[in-house]
């Protein structure tokens, strides 16, 4: 019989064990791997997936369950990648797969509106009250591009500022390249990335309010800068990047694809009080489906079209799988739900911390919220090119002894660790053991090394 991974129904019957598999009949990673690569390059869809900042092969996923991914050998890991931040009721959480059972037998996608994308823009806007309108869309990429071109179609000018290490998808004018520590112009991030895609866009120091011209149309920035590791807002930045917008009349854009609904209700903009002209939703709000959105005051979002002459449109947008998956998870997600999540938070950065310590590793984990960042170093980074300067190499080292002890965490130095609703009490403590061995077996390696 041919069996696509290991599982114990399949297995069993192939006569393997339940918990170990024996491999007859069952591709291992590297297997499955070599064959995705033979058709997607680099045997991935997402360039991080393919583990080469840290070294090695990926793990290929058969499936997930809570705080869990098991990969087709059978193995399984607390997962702390928890699909980038979109998965935070924990893998198949059962709300999710029901609500995902009933929108698919109603069919998957029309052409037309539905209920089920009003009520999801509804619980947005009752939750974000910046969001006084809602448009949706299909990926993190796409909202903010299109807050950018909405951004400029508002206020008839073209230039964008982004800080260094923030992350805003792969959308071309947004691929700048970040200097060191200085403002820099109209340089590709990328290649693919024309000069011409850029020059109107100006790279800056996260943490420092810089001067906006009056050419400037907006500020994008990650409230919560999640794609450098995590690095909290100094006190003040965000405040202050408020108030010089409004001296320019540049609009301020909050990405929120990573903190909007982890951080809680209100994302990082009622966290810190500071309120964007307009928002950048995407990952949790789809509940692991794909989706996006922007939010803004109706007089901001009345430009788009059809109502506005900014352009956007979308076959899939408003997906009634996707909105039935979010409007899902934004049901679980309670005030309660978000202090525990919190609580999660400080314990994983405790139980990682701890591990470090007593393996005599310097180490780092800030928490932000519910947000937790790991850098190998002796300071918290504040910006791009002081997360830059911490050891990416024994950032791939813990990264791998965590894996050998069934941890999976982010393959790339610069992620957040993502705690959900799955990582209970009896899997925080498996952690901790875990992290205490993983880092153990790093200093013991470092020894017999020197
Ligand atoms: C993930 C992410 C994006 C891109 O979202 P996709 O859905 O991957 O296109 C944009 N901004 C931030 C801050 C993100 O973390």
């Amino acid at each position: 019989m041919s069996i696509e991974f290991c599982d114990p129904v399949s297995c069993v019957a192939a006569g393997c064990t339940a918990t170990v598999c024996t491999g007859k009949g069952v591709p291992s990673n590297h297997t499955l791997y070599t064959r995705s690569a033979g058709v997607i390059p680099g045997g991935v869809n997402s360039s991080i997936r393919a583990f080469k900042a840290v070294g090695g092969e990926p793990y290929i996923v058969a499936r997930g369950e809570g705080a869990h991914v098991i990969d087709v050998e059978g193995k399984r890991y607390i997962d702390l990648v928890q699909s980038y931040g979109a998965v935070i009721l924990g893998h198949a959480h059962p709300s999710i797969t029901a609500a995902l059972q009933a929108a698919a037998v109603d069919g998957t996608s029309f052409g037309a509106p539905t209920p089920r994308e009003m009520k999801l823009a509804e619980a947005i806007r009752e939750r974000v009250p910046s969001c006084e309108r809602v448009r949706l869309m299909n990926s993190g990429t796409e909202a903010t591009s299109t807050a950018v071109r909405l951004a400029r179609g508002a206020t008839g000018r073209k230039r964008i500022i982004t800080f260094a290490g923030n992350f805003h998808g792969a959308t071309d004018a947004l691929l700048a390249a970040g200097g060191s520590g200085v403002a820099t112009l109209g340089l590709p991030g990328t290649a693919g990335v024309p000069e011409e895609a850029v020059a109107n866009t100006l790279v800056v120091p996260y943490n420092v309010v810089p001067e906006i011209g009056n050419d400037v149309a907006a500020v994008i920035v990650e409230p919560i800068a999640a794609n450098m590791g995590v690095v909290a807002p100094a006190p003040g930045f965000l405040e202050g990047l408020r108030a010089a917008c409004d001296k320019a009349g540049a609009l301020l854009i909050f990405d929120e694809v990573i903190t909007g609904f982890r951080i809680g209700m209100g994302g990082a903009q009622a966290k810190y009080d500071v309120r964007p002209d307009i928002t950048c939703f995407g990952k949790v709000i789809g509940g692991g489906l794909p989706i996006g959105a922007i939010g803004g005051s109706r007089a901001v979002m009345e430009n788009l079209s059809p109502l506005g002459k900014v352009f956007h449109a979308g076959t899939l947008a408003g997906n009634p799988l996707a909105t039935a998956a979010g409007l899902a998870a934004l049901n679980e997600l309670t005030q309660d739900v978000y202090m525990e999540l919190g609580a999660r938070a400080r314990q994983l950065a405790t139980l990682l911390r701890d591990a470090c310590t007593s393996a005599g590793i310097t180490a780092q984990f800030p928490v932000v919220g519910t947000l937790v960042g790991a850098f190998f170093g002796s300071h918290v980074p504040t910006n791009f090119d002081e997360a830059k300067k911490t050891d990416e190499k024994m950032y791939a080292k813990f990264f791998h002894a965590m894996l050998s002890e069934g941890v999976a965490m982010a393959p790339g130095a610069y992620e957040a660790l993502f705690v959900g609703v799955g990582h209970t009490d009896s899997v925080m403590d498996q952690l901790a053991a875990a992290a205490h061995r993983a880092a153990h077996a790093v200093r013991s390696f470092e020894k017999e090394t020197i």
